[in-house]
């Protein structure tokens, strides 16, 4: 976080305004406050953009350009999710309107603040390949391994906030792919979650893990993505969204029942009613879900614990691509 410093006291010019504690994160927000007390920013001078890797990049970075000067950096991850053409795109706390794309650029606009858009993504799993796993009662089984992690954009609407009226409505397809490594719990039976257990609800499960993880194995829960899969198999992921892996699906296979565990404790303290981001509801549900319950997204996560604590295990040989009794 240190290292972000002086990038974030240049662009907001030292004012820790309230609001960009959402945007940055309480602890982030917290530790530059504290840093900078009493102290006065360098104006005339900005900090060493080139120095400044983005966190969550996948390599190419692009310039933020507002009336043809650089206002900020951003990472063809964030590019796709929020800065698409047409986007009302917060830079610090201030609306911009997407206008175009450039080689390395993206160029900005004014934004009505009223105005926001409301992007149209779905993501897809494809090609997951084992490298490790471990079976517990023949139907769950918990993998390590390689997958390409297929995001999809279908367009968006520019809606006015205060009447809710749609302005604006664009088709578009466009599709990002990455080859990533992931950690994903499958199901081949999901019976064994109990009889009244509603699919949806195991979309909490993938919060869970992205919210545990960072208590358990050292990393970023910004670095992670999720996605669950109702069908074919029925499988929960949490994969990497850094390029060339970072140790964190890999560590995930031996330590995922204490995320869970671990996860379950912050879902029961969280002082939400029905479940929220902070706990076990996902930033982004697949079409047509609602979203995962509290405590039947709980009793899910328990019970996959329970498999795990108790069940036979077999570990997976990659040589003959087998389930082996441990
Ligand atoms: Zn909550």
């Amino acid at each position: 976080m240190n290292k972000h410093l002086p990038y974030l006291v240049h662009e907001c010019g030292a004012n820790f305004s309230p609001q960009l504690s959402e945007h940055l994160g309480e602890p982030f927000f917290n530790l530059a406050r504290k840093a900078i007390e009493g102290k006065k920013p360098v104006k005339t001078h900005k900090p060493n953009y080139q120095k400044l890797s983005i966190r969550g990049s996948s390599g190419t970075i692009y310039r933020l350009l507002y009336k043809g000067k650089e206002i900020g950096e951003i990472s063809d991850v964030h590019l796709f999710r929020e800065a698409y053409v047409g986007a009302i795109y917060n830079h610090f706390g201030k609306p911009y309107r997407v206008t175009a794309h450039a080689a390395g650029e993206v160029h900005l606009e004014d934004a009505d603040p009223h105005f926001r858009t409301e992007g149209i993504f779905w993501t897809v799993t494809e090609g997951a390949e084992i490298l490790s796993g471990i079976r517990y009662a023949e139907n769950l089984a918990a993998c390590y391994g390689r997958l390409t992690v297929s995001e999809n954009f279908g367009g968006f609407k520019l809606i006015d906030s205060r009447s809710g009226v749609v302005l604006e409505e664009e088709r578009s397809e466009r599709e990002r792919r990455s080859n990533v490594r992931g950690f994903w719990l499958e199901l081949t039976d999901t019976s064994i979650l109990g009889v009244s257990v509603l699919l949806h609800d195991l979309f909490g499960v993938e919060q869970l893990l992205r919210i545990g993880a960072p208590f358990v194995v050292p990393c970023d829960r910004h670095d992670l993505g999720t996605l669950t899969t109702v069908k074919n198999p029925t499988a929960v992921y949490l994969y990497e969204t850094v390029p060339g892996g970072i140790g964190v699906a890999e560590k995930a296979l031996e330590v995922w029942p204490k995320i869970i565990e671990t996860a379950i404790g912050i879902a029961e303290r969280c002082t939400c009613s029905h479940g929220c981001p902070s706990c076990l509801v996902p930033p982004r549900l697949p079409l047509g879900f609602k979203e995962p319950r509290k405590e039947p997204a709980i009793a899910i996560a328990r019970r996959l614990f329970d498999i795990a604590s108790t069940s036979a295990r077999e570990r997976f040989d990659p040589d003959s691509h087998v389930w082996v009794p441990i």
